[in-house]
């Protein structure tokens, strides 16, 4: 992932506007992609390349996770969320379901969006890990409200590995993050209150991190912290809160990779 190519747009997420008393700032950040592997194979380069409008900006299809607008969504494929609405037939004011599926006309590559909210509240960045193979923030609002939490995912972020529908290394941000709510993530040491939850999908005793998650939790990382101005010793796994019984993001989690790249995050 190229860090350098994010974009700022400062005081944009006007589709945030409940809980903010001074507007949120929207960082967008390229997609995470990953290289093709060299063929070998010469080919003659045009003198002027001829590709179509459709390859450029196929339609793809976006499965709506929870907490999500339009104006969100379009913002994650740069296509405005008129387009969006009309090319599924709702009012552009329409509240979406999490879970189904609309058409993106014309996408662009898929950038996560994070939003930053003006805030004394976050002391601490809390690293989990789902424990399972697949998963996503829709999944996991899901069984939280089947256990009965509040306001569906516990979490604040959730970073996706590839499975459901899901891009690996996305950034998906829950409904409690948007409204600025405490999390239900690490009951321990009063973390819900003042720590910003962040799951990464997978079970990191046995699986590893995927190098696009990676990427992209050392990205949002060095966001929030740089944001909220949040020590490296603030920044934990679930299981180094004191009080926590868990060995959560899991024992394979690569801690020293993981520090060796957030300090050299600019
Ligand atoms: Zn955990």
């Amino acid at each position: 992932m190229k860090i350098r190519e994010l974009l700022l747009v400062v005081g944009t997420a006007f589709f945030l506007s409940s809980c903010a008393t001074v507007p949120p700032s929207t960082v967008i950040i390229p997609s995470v992609t990953t290289s093709s592997a060299a063929t070998g194979v010469k080919t003659a380069t045009p003198v002027v390349p001829q590709v179509s409008p459709a390859v450029l900006h196929p339609d793809v299809t976006h499965v709506v996770g929870p907490g999500e607008t339009l104006g969100m969504i379009g913002q994650m494929y740069d296509v405005p969320a008129v387009a969006i609405a009309s090319a599924n037939h709702l009012k552009v004011s329409a509240a979406l379901s999490p879970g189904r599926s609309l058409v993106i006309p014309k996408a662009a590559a898929f950038r996560s969006v994070i939003t930053l909210f003006p805030s004394r509240k976050w002391k601490y960045i809390i690293i989990h890990h789902s424990a399972t193979e697949e998963g996503d923030s829709l999944a996991f609002d899901q069984y939280h409200l089947r256990r009965g939490f509040s306001g569906g995912v516990g979490y604040d972020f959730v970073i996706d590995n590839g499975t459901l529908s899901k891009v690996d290394g996305e950034i998906e941000t829950a409904p409690r993050w948007l409204k600025q709510q405490d999390g239900r993530h690490c009951k321990a040491s009063h973390m819900n209150k003042k720590a910003i939850g962040i799951c990464l999908v997978g079970n990191f005793n046995e699986g590893k991190v995927t190098e696009a998650q990676m990427a992209s939790l050392v990205y949002l990382v060095g966001t929030l912290r740089t944001y909220y101005r949040i020590p490296a010793k603030k920044i934990m796994g679930h299981g180094q809160v004191p009080g926590a019984d868990t060995d959560c993001p899991g024992k394979k989690f690569p801690w020293q990779e993981f520090k060796n790249r957030l300090g050299a995050f600019k």
